[in-house]
């Protein structure tokens, strides 16, 4: 026979604790990894509703997660050919694809709505989002952030979306479709991994630069991030640019070659050379002969070298560089610079750091 003293716990309930109390407790969990976030939103409704926002406020999207991410807006996930034939149909303003939403808006869209920051991890992903875009037209606009994985950025860049004069892919409209109907604030460009040699490019430079140029151009974000760049260092086009090279390659300092201000073996050697083609002799000059060589004579549309950002405006920043943050930087640039003279005044706008952000 138990003791008839046993006290009787109720189980604990948020509701009881006092309202100022329980958003305490919710602004913890929402700000907990996504993983526990999406835990604590199937703990009951009440919890779902007020961690909505939380839930959906950063998006990391890919093949395998696509169609939960998406669970509710009726998407056919298209491949890019078959989406674009899709908008070519006859519907409300010429995009045929908002014929396919149902009439009701579904309440995941409410749900989107409170997306600021997109990871596109895969192509499928950036279909999917395609997809959305044209089916929900109110889903377009601006983003806070918007992460490219370095297989999607690879396919934007060799799909010939901004070079003309090569047959266009469907991976051409994806680009177009992204870069017509989101507007990024701060674009996220993770790089494929570096080739063996380094004098091999990853990309073929015209068509790296088109696109760019094309994203800055049309998206003026405020800040491209480039992340995990090794041997092959993109052009800058935006008014910020940050570059995270990868670590050092080795500790050894590469004195023989560029002298006692010189950084690591790699990176000093990489930066010197990525700052000259930025802002050296002819560096504008060999910026618009690339955009140029893939420029459709044809297309009025086509992008206008003079829209194109100079880097003479641009401020240029390389993370993951302990070598490079540990020197006189104002040496270092002095001696880059030293058969080399910029075209612009570059004081204060290139920084060097060790830490990654
Ligand atoms: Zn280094």
């Amino acid at each position: 026979m138990p003791p008839a003293s046993t006290p009787h716990h109720a189980p604990f309930r948020l509701l009881d604790l006092p309202p100022e109390l329980q958003a305490e407790v919710l602004a913890h969990v929402s700000a907990l990894p996504s993983a526990n976030v999406n835990a604590a939103a199937r703990t009951c409704q009440a919890w779902n509703a007020r961690l909505t926002p939380a839930l959906y406020a950063a998006l990391e999207v890919d093949r395998t997660n696509r169609r939960a991410v998406f669970a509710g807006l009726g998407l056919d996930f298209l491949s890019a050919p078959e989406l674009e034939s899709r908008t070519t149909e006859a519907g409300p303003g010429g995009n045929g694809a908002a014929a396919y939403a149902p009439h009701q808006p579904p309440p995941k869209l409410g749900k989107l709505a409170h997306t600021t920051r997109i990871s596109l991890r895969d192509v499928p992903a950036a279909q999917a989002l395609a997809e959305a875009l044209f089916t929900y037209p109110a889903l377009s606009g601006a983003l806070d952030e918007l992460t490219f994985s370095a297989s999607l950025f690879r396919y934007l860049v060799r799909s010939g979306m901004a070079a003309f004069g090569r047959p266009r892919s469907g991976a051409a409209f994806l680009g177009e479709t992204l870069v017509a109907r989101l507007r990024p604030k701060v674009l996220r460009i993770e790089y494929p991994p570096p080739q063996g040699t380094l004098a091999a490019n990853i990309f073929d430079p015209v068509l790296l630069t088109r696109v760019l140029a094309v994203l800055v151009a049309e998206w003026a974000p405020a800040r491209i991030d480039f992340i995990g760049v090794g041997t092959d260092l993109p052009p800058v086009l935006g008014a910020h640019t940050r570059v995270f090279c990868l670590p050092c390659a080795g500790r050894k300092r590469n004195e023989r070659v560029w002298g006692e201000n010189a950084g690591c073996a790699t990176h000093g050697g990489l930066v010197r050379w990525h700052l000259r083609r930025l802002f050296g002799p002819g560096a504008r000059e060999d910026l618009l002969e690339a955009i140029d060589e893939g420029a459709d004579p044809t297309d009025d549309g086509d992008i206008q070298p003079d829209g194109v950002p100079s880097a003479a405006d641009a401020r240029v920043e390389y993370w993951n560089v302990p070598c490079l943050a540990a020197l006189d930087r104002d040496a270092f640039l002095d001696d880059t610079f030293k058969s080399w003279p910029p075209e612009c005044d570059i004081e204060g706008r290139i920084d060097f750091f060790a830490e990654g952000a």
